[in-house]
């Protein structure tokens, strides 16, 4: 806006102070607003017209949430001099991150807006990522970077030598799968005595000062022994629990069919929450995550909703600040050449390489079909997906799921576990 305020008179003034909060998702957007404000949509439009003509408003368009797109706004302060002002001016707007700019009657005279991708966390991961020799030379690099640096491993490898080695070069979490008891987790790993060096690992990691968790993947196999893993886990004083839902893509698509069934998923989720909770009424609250099926985020509202109904509206507002699936917006995967995928079940879809654009760019780019649909709201979903009433929550979940069974990355997600009647859908008769 310019500094003409006295060009506004009250009407305008409440105009603006209403539409920058945003407007309705509606087909008739002003003439909600407008009905909002007491007046019509033609008055409005109006008004807005007559606002950008005389140069109140020098632009009425919608803003970015780069935030949720995994980025950060940063505001930027320099000294123009007069004489070259416009020159420094378009310099400045000749970068894509420039949001917008504005002019200041101090010696910081030109101000803009920068919406900029950052990356707060890394994850190396595998594969096995201790099998790779620069594995600290990255690790350190992504220190001094400032990343909240985390390895994920099947623990195998994760010896004392290793575990120093992560500690000194300042990991901030170490995550080991383990996948059920151990003739079950053997039997996944395809390894005997697998489990038994995961377990060592797990205790090296912690014994040099490592955070540490136990990633388990919930399956057909290993469901019935999720409290008997939990256990252990507490037992051994493991600071964290992640239980992960399947996800059928590369070598996990042969193992689609040990994907813990929806009853077994379901039971699986309610002895959980009411496990955590048990414990955080002894006060030891601890750290327990799920993954990887975003309509755990729903059944957790289900399940607030039958113990605490008065605290159902603060937890869904907050579930929906989350916003559910991050895929190809907060969560990205860079592989070993470089190549950058939307998440790390997406490696299928390349959208470029760091090498040769910088992941910004690479990230921003919605050139791609898929990213475009990820990255819209509400994404493209079809299926039960199309008709959930729970999609602010749960953002259409796991998408790659949907691909991998039907080729339609829209698809309704099979692993949703939800019935018709909890995701709001008529039930058919
Ligand atoms: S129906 Fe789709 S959008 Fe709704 S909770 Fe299930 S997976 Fe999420």
């Amino acid at each position: 806006m310019s500094a003409m305020s006295e060009e506004i008179d009250a009407l305008d003034r409440s105009i603006i102070n209403a539409l920058q909060r945003g407007l309705p998702l509606v087909p008739r957007p002003y003439a909600e607003a407008a009905a909002a404000l007491g007046f019509d949509e033609n008055e409005l439009l109006a008004r807005l017209r007559a606002l950008l003509d005389r140069g109140v408003l020098t632009r009425f368009g919608p803003l970015y949430q780069i935030e949720r797109a995994g980025g950060r706004f940063v505001l930027c302060a320099c000294h123009a001099p007069a004489e070259r002002m416009e020159a420094v001016i378009d310099a400045i707007n000749a970068h894509p991150e420039v949001a917008h700019h504005y002019a200041r009657t101090h010696h910081l005279n030109l101000w803009f807006v920068l919406a900029v991708a950052r990356a707060e966390a890394l994850i190396l991961s595998g594969g096995e990522p201790l099998l790779r020799p620069d594995l600290y030379q990255i690790a350190a690099r992504a220190r001094e970077l400032g990343f909240h640096l985390s390895l994920s491993s099947n623990g195998t490898l994760l010896d004392a030598g290793h575990a120093a080695r992560l500690a000194a070069t300042g990991f901030d979490y170490v995550g080991v799968s383990l996948d059920g008891l151990p003739a079950t987790h053997d039997r996944f790993r395809r390894s005997e005595g697998a489990f038994t060096q995961a377990l060592a690992g797990l205790r090296a990691a912690r014994a040099a000062g490592l955070r540490v968790g136990v990633r388990m993947t919930l399956t057909e196999a290993n469901a019935t022994q999720l409290p008997d893993l939990v256990a252990l886990t507490e037992r051994e004083g493991i600071d964290k629990f992640y239980l992960s839902h399947f996800n059928y893509a590369g070598r996990a698509r042969s193992h689609r069919a040990e994907d813990a069934r929806h009853a077994r998923t379901r039971a699986a989720l309610d002895w959980l929450f009411e496990h955590v909770w048990q414990r955080a009424q002894q006060g030891h609250v601890g750290d327990f995550v799920t993954g990887n099926n975003d309509a755990d985020g729903v059944y957790l509202l289900y399940w607030i909703a039958q113990r605490f109904p008065q605290r159902v509206a603060d937890m869904r507002q907050r579930l929906q600040h989350w916003g559910g699936n991050a895929t190809g917006v907060g969560v990205a995967n860079i592989d070993n050449l470089g190549n950058v995928h939307p998440d790390t079940m997406w490696w299928h879809v390349t959208l470029g390489n760091v090498r040769e654009w910088p992941f910004g760019e690479i990230w921003a780019s919605r050139a791609d079909p898929l990213m475009a649909g990820l990255a819209s709201t509400p994404r493209p979903l079809q299926g039960r997906c199309a008709g959930c009433r729970h999609r602010a929550i749960c953002n259409g979940n796991t998408r790659v799921r949907a691909f991998a069974l039907t080729g339609n990355p829209w698809a309704e997600d099979p692993g949703c576990y939800l019935n018709d009647a909890e995701i709001g859908m008529e039930v058919a008769t």
